[in-house]
C-alpha cells in the first residue's frame, strides 16, 4: 500500500525529467478524459488525490510522483486532447514517444483506454508503439462500470480493441478492467505494479 505519493516534477521535455538514478517508474498513459487521475486514486488509496487533482503546468507537462521515497509514478500527458493547437498533438506523440523509446529506468506502463466508448485509432496507436518497443504494459480498461442504455456495450468495447490489435499481433499484452466507482480491478493493477518494481 502507498503511503506518500508526492510530486517530484514537471518536464515538458523528456530532458527536463527528474534523473533517472535506477529509481524505477511506472507511466500512465492514456487519451485526455480516461479517468486517469480517478485511476490514480484508486490505487494510491487516495494517498495521492491532493496532489493529482493540483496539476502543476499544462495539460502537456510530464508528472514524476515520488511513491514512499522508493519509485515513482509517472503521469504523461493526455493524448488527443480535443481543444490541442495544431502541432501539439505531434509535440505530445513525439515527447512521449521518445520516453517510452528512451527512458532506461522504466519499469513499465499502464496504457488507460476508457471502455464505455469504441476505442480510438490513438487508443491502437499507443499500443502498437508499447507492443513495438517491448516495453512491459498492461491495457488498463477504465469506467468498466459504464453501459450506456443504448450503444455499444463495455463489453462491445473491450472486444473491439482485442480485435484491432489481434489484426497485427500474436501475443497480446495482459488487460485489466477497472472502475474507479466499484473498485473493480484496484488489486489486479497493483499486483501488475508490484511485479515491475523490486523493493
Ligand atoms: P483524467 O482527465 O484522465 O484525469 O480523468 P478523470 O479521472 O478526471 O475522469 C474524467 C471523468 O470520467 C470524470 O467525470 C470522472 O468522474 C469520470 N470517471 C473516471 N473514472 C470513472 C469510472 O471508473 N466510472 C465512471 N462511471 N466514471 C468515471
Amino acid at each position: 500500500r502507498m503511503k506518500k505519493v508526492a510530486l517530484e516534477g514537471a518536464a515538458r521535455r523528456a530532458a527536463d525529467a527528474p534523473a533517472a538514478d535506477g529509481v524505477a517508474e511506472v507511466a500512465l498513459i492514456g487519451r485526455s478524459n480516461v479517468g486517469k487521475s480517478s485511476l490514480l486514486n484508486l490505487v494510491t488509496f487516495g494517498a495521492g488525490a491532493a496532489v493529482v487533482s493540483a496539476k502543476p503546468g499544462t495539460t502537456c507537462s510530464m508528472n514524476h510522483y515520488s511513491v514512499d521515497g522508493r519509485w515513482r509514478l509517472v503521469d504523461l500527458p493526455g493524448y488527443g486532447y480535443a481543444e490541442a493547437e495544431p502541432g501539439e498533438i505531434e509535440a505530445w506523440d513525439a515527447f512521449t514517444k521518445e520516453y517510452f523509446a528512451t527512458r532506461e529506468n522504466l519499469a513499465g506502463v499502464l496504457l488507460l483506454i476508457d471502455a464505455s466508448v469504441p476505442p480510438t485509432a490513438n487508443d491502437e496507436k499507443y499500443a502498437n508503439w508499447l507492443i513495438e518497443n517491448e516495453t512491459p504494459f498492461t491495457i488498463v480498461f477504465t469506467k468498466c462500470d459504464r453501459d450506456k442504455p443504448k450503444g455499444p456495450s463495455v463489453e462491445d468495447n473491450k472486444a473491439a480493441f482485442r480485435a484491432k490489435l489481434e489484426e497485427r499481433w500474436h501475443r497480446l499484452p495482459s488487460m485489466i478492467s477497472t472502475s474507479s466507482v466499484t473498485t473493480q480491478g484496484r488489486d489486479e493493477v497493483l499486483k501488475f505494479i508490484s511485479s515491475l518494481i523490486v523493493y
